[in-house]
């Protein structure tokens, strides 16, 4: 997630940038995506394809000389602790520096990723994800919800008023831990947003029939999808591949 005082900053680059999950393709998606610095980290859960590409962020540390702000609840806090402790401190006898420093977030606390585009407020909410403790992100008007397969009151709460509404769609079929795309259609049906991306698409679903039989206003995720909102209204300025 980028913000910038214009979209000529953040055309020429100058952006605050929060970086949310680290997935194991980090390396390859910062790549063809250009992203040469990052200013903070946000984690939704612990799982390997939220978490692995952790190490990635090395490079973005040496780079800005100092370590990343992390926000997550405090349940994932102490998973990737226990997975990741040299992330989050030198371990004894080591030399290296730790590349991350952590904060446990409580659900609707808020916390700011301050940059050269200025500050990101962020706050976490509460989701069901099967049994693994997990947050959806807010940010003014985005909300992003990777991995969900249940929205309780509060978090339908935290959802209100989203313009922009990223939310994990995994198959047709129920599944025990992701929403399929007739859930999602539900909760997006509810919450209204001006623009709903189904993410998280499995082998089953296909880009071309989706788009074709999804709503208006909806429509499937795909790798490089940029966009562009107003921050003052969340009004959508440009939808566009890296
Ligand atoms: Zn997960």
């Amino acid at each position: 997630m980028e913000r910038a005082h214009s979209l000529e900053a953040l055309k020429a680059g100058e952006a605050t940038r929060l970086l949310i999950d680290t997935s194991p393709d980090l390396r390859e998606q910062m790549l063809s995506a250009g992203v040469t610095s990052i200013d903070g980290v946000a984690f939704t859960h612990a799982h390997a394809d939220q978490a692995h590409g952790i190490d990635d962020v090395r490079a973005f540390v040496y780079r800005r000389g100092a370590r990343l702000d992390a926000m997550m609840n405090s349940q994932t806090q102490s998973l990737l602790r226990a997975r990741f402790g040299y992330i989050f401190e030198t371990p004894e006898g080591s030399g290296y520096p730790p590349l991350m420093r952590d904060h446990g977030l409580e659900a609707g606390q808020t916390a700011s990723i301050d940059g050269p585009g200025g500050k990101i407020e962020l706050s976490l909410f509460d989701v069901v994800h099967g049994r693994e403790p997990c947050s959806g992100v807010r940010i003014g008007p985005l909300a992003y919800t990777p991995d969900v397969n249940g929205l309780d009151q509060k978090a339908m709460q935290a959802l209100s008023g989203t313009s922009l509404w990223i939310v994990d769609a995994l198959r047709d079929k129920p599944h025990p831990s992701h929403a399929h795309v007739n859930l999602a259609l539900d909760w997006l049906s509810q919450i209204k947003p001006r623009l709903g991306v189904l993410t998280n698409l499995h082998i089953d679903l296909d880009y071309k029939d989706l788009l074709e039989r999804l709503p208006e206003g909806v429509r499937p995720a795909y790798d490089g999808l940029q966009i562009i909102l107003a921050p003052s209204d969340g009004a959508l300025i440009d939808l566009s591949r890296i």
